[in-house]
């Protein structure tokens, strides 16, 4: 009999298991891909796109791509899930399935810091980091500042290659004398998951190249007065700037939030090793999944590469049930 698989986003985590599920389902079987943009957008090179080392076209493949594998991709918004009846309501209809790999990701909310929508651009979406691009090549003079609204947050160093790579723009521009930079962060220490010798070495090296680096910070609100900004911080502390990069509060899906299957954090549960959740025909991967590493005990990085090789368990693990054979396939932690 035909089976139904459908994944839920088609970032990293959604992209990898159709193509896995793919590759090791026989043809009869169904590999369902839904997200509601056309295209995917490759955002571990957002740091890249800033600094004009990528175009936006370079990191960007349409979804309905897919299809000349034999993926079917749906464009649409997902709107709720039912475990119990297999069923995804969407705003193209209903989706039943035999096995649902939820891969949403992060959402973001500026708005937990009032003044950061209007006053600031955000690096880590695709039509952030293009804006920002525009931004930067303009900029001549002045005081740039990037701010982490709070934790966690996805890909925990890009904020540092971030601050590295604006340094070298600039110096390759022979700007760099009159261009300071800001990295504003709730960390205690550059990374911490690396450990406190990544820490200080990251420390070392913003340090040399004369970037600020503000840590245990708390943004309360983003402020302008005759066009300069200042950030507020708590303990009345303010960080003026002319350029605000700002990555709001990350949240797990919304459209999880009644459906049984997430933590009181509101990111998916699943077993550490199967990626399974509680309803036993729905694994969740990446950075919507709230997963404990079964290395270190520690809480896994939200960063594409863990969403990749968790995909790819998942759906090998799917193609053993369908086959009827025993799931073995495990997630050890690969990427840390
Ligand atoms: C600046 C930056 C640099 C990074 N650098 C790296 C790096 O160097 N290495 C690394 O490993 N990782 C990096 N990452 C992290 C990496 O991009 C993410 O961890 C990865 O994309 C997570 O994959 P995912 O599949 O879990 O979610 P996502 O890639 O976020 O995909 C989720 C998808 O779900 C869709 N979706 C969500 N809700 C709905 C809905 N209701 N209806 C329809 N569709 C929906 C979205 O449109 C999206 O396409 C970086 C991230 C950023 C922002």
């Amino acid at each position: 009999m035909t089976k139904t698989v459908l994944v839920l986003g088609g970032g990293v985590g959604g992209v990898v298991a159709s193509n896995v599920l793919r590759k090791t389902l026989p043809k009869k079987h169904r590999v369902v891909l839904v997200d509601r943009n056309d295209s995917h957008h490759f955002r571990s090179s957002n740091p890249l796109l800033l600094v004009n080392k990528r175009k936006p076209e370079q990191i960007t493949r349409k979804l309905e791509r897919l299809s000349r594998k034999g993926i079917e991709f749906i464009q649409a918004e997902i709107k709720h899930l039912d475990p119990g009846r297999r069923t995804v309501e969407t705003s193209r209809g209903p989706l039943d399935y035999d096995y649902l790999v939820v891969a949403l990701g992060a959402e973001y909310h500026p708005e937990t810091v009032p003044g950061m929508r209007e006053g600031s651009y955000n690096p880590w979406s695709f039509e952030g980091a293009v804006q920002l691009r525009q931004k930067l090549a303009a900029f001549k003079r002045g005081q740039i500042v990037l701010f982490l609204s709070s934790l966690p947050f996805t890909c925990p160093p890009a904020p540092y290659e971030i601050m590295l790579l604006l340094d070298e723009y600039f110096r390759r521009r022979g700007l760099r004398g009159q261009v300071d930079l800001t990295l504003v962060t709730p960390e205690p220490t550059p990374e911490p998951l690396a450990g406190p010798r990544v820490g200080d070495s990251v420390r070392r090296m913003m340090e040399q190249r004369v970037i600020k680096l503000i840590t245990h910070a708390r943004v309360l609100s983003l402020n302008f007065n005759n066009g300069r900004g200042s950030l507020l911080l708590d303990q009345g502390i303010t960080v003026p700037g002319d350029l605000f990069l700002g990555v709001p509060s990350h949240w797990g899906p919304s459209v999880l939030r009644d459906s049984g299957l997430v933590e009181e954090g509101g990111w998916i549960t699943v077993d550490p090793e199967t990626l399974e959740t509680v309803d036993e025909h729905v694994f969740g991967i990446g950075d919507a999944a709230a997963l404990k590493l079964p290395v270190m005990k520690v809480w896994a990085p939200k960063a594409g590469i863990f969403a990749h090789y968790q995909a790819e368990v998942v759906s090998r693990n799917i193609a053993c049930l369908i086959a009827g054979e025993k799931p073995h396939y495990r997630y050890t932690g690969k990427g840390l």
